[in-house]
């Protein structure tokens, strides 16, 4: 159809009037495919000229921002037509520049309900005349899809708080056995003597009161360990949320002789994460990797995107695991060290489903460890990948 046009416009001063609108009448015809495609689909979608004059909005733009009420939004400037200040801004700032740490989610009130929208700005250069351009802004409703991702995560959080109960279970087994034998031999001894001799008491209540404060630890950890995870995912680069906890764990690496690398991808694309929890999972892996590199070594901090993939990884040189190690893992309460928790990589499993991604682990006995932390890249965010598309990884010195 553009070819057509464009061999029309060519030879515009051969055509009669007939022809000319002929030409017109199909342009029109095509101008009203486009509407009602643009109108047929759920998204709102505003065409703004760089004075940000719209020019084109569908229908259901008004249902998804604030608007003020028009039967047309044609020519009307966008600052005059969205009345939400802070979408306002946000537009503004993402037509400037492509900022990566911006939420790009907005909530408001509808009705009795909260919606909350998704909001994504996009340049595009015109052929003619050159060096123009205008802005394409997408709304798309994501309160459906946020409510069934809260929903699918409280439920694998159930699933995972089932086998958290059956390792506290047995947990307190052990001194609830002891605090029964003690209490036993204390009855005993009570019975025998009529009384009790310091010397008894002293020996029975000590074990009592100790293995009362490990029941009383088991307790906190397996509550800190099954609370839901107050999570705030938010659209944005991941690099310096790596770089503040390498720079937070620099010097106790440093005191342990142990290297630290950091290797970043100069291009990343962004990924919807919560600062604190990922700080918390890495922070994690990387106290595990210290203590696997007792006579110091060397650890290497990794990120890089992989297909719809961001990764996290960390690598020490450290003592390494044998499979049944391995397999052990993730399990809330395994641990080898004689002060361990067993609950690091729990909560670390926990963030990363959190984030709808997943923890793998790659270990060699007497050489080493990967543990590598798996982001989804949102689908927002493939334009840009294609757009920073790289043949090869490169990194930031
Ligand atoms: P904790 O650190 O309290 O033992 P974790 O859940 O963090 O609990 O780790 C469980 C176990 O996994 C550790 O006790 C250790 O045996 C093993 N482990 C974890 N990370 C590493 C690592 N980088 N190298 C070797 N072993 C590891
Ligand atoms: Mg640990």
């Amino acid at each position: 159809m553009r070819k057509f046009v464009q061999r029309a416009i060519a030879k515009i001063d051969q055509l009669d009037s007939r022809q000319i609108v002929a030409v017109l009448e199909s342009l029109s015809t095509e101008l009203e495919m486009l509407e009602n495609v643009l109108e047929s689909i759920d998204d709102g979608v505003i065409l703004t000229d760089a004075k940000f004059i719209i020019r084109y909005a569908t229908a259901n733009c008004r249902t998804l921002v604030p608007m003020i009420r028009s039967r047309s939004y044609e020519g009307m400037a966008l600052e005059e037509a969205i009345t939400d200040e802070h979408v306002m801004a946000f537009i503004k700032a993402q037509a400037q520049v492509r900022s990566d740490d911006e939420e790009n989610e907005f909530s408001f009130q509808k009705g009795d309900k909260i919606q909350t929208v998704a909001i994504s700005v996009t340049s595009y250069q015109m052929q003619r005349p050159a060096g123009a351009h205008f802005f394409v802004i997408m709304i798309t409703d994501v309160t459906a899809h946020n409510a069934a991702e809260r929903r699918l995560r409280r439920s694998e959080n159930l699933a995972s708080m089932t086998t958290m109960a059956a390792g506290v279970a047995h947990e307190i087994k052990n001194p609830l056995a002891a605090m029964d034998i003690h209490l036993q031999l204390l009855r005993k001894a009570f019975i025998r003597n009529g009384c009790l001799t310091s010397d008894d008491a002293d020996r029975y209540l000590n074990v009592l009161e100790e293995e009362i404060t490990r029941l009383n630890t088991i307790v906190v950890d397996f509550l800190f360990a099954v609370r839901p995870l107050d999570s705030r995912l938010r659209l944005g680069q991941i690099r310096a949320t790596v770089r503040e906890v390498c720079d937070f764990a620099k010097v106790e690496l440093a005191a342990h002789k142990i290297t630290l690398s950091e290797k970043i991808a100069s291009f990343l694309p962004r990924i919807n994460y919560d600062d604190h929890l990922v700080k918390q999972a890495l922070l994690n892996l990387i106290k595990n990797a210290m203590a696997a590199m007792e006579g110091g070594g060397t650890l290497v901090v990794e990120v890089r995107h992989e297909g719809n993939e961001l990764l996290l990884a960390v690598s020490d040189t450290g003592v390494g695991m044998d499979d049944e190690t391995i397999a052990k893992l993730f399990e809330p309460y395994f641990t080898t060290k004689a002060s361990g928790t067993g609950l690091g990589l729990t909560m670390v499993y926990k963030i990363m489903k959190e984030h709808g991604g997943d923890v793998t682990v790659h270990s060699k006995k007497g050489e080493g460890t990967v543990f590598t932390l798996h982001f989804p890249v949102p689908e927002s965010e493939y334009l840009a990948l294609s757009e920073g598309r790289q043949l090869e990884t490169t990194y930031e010195t």
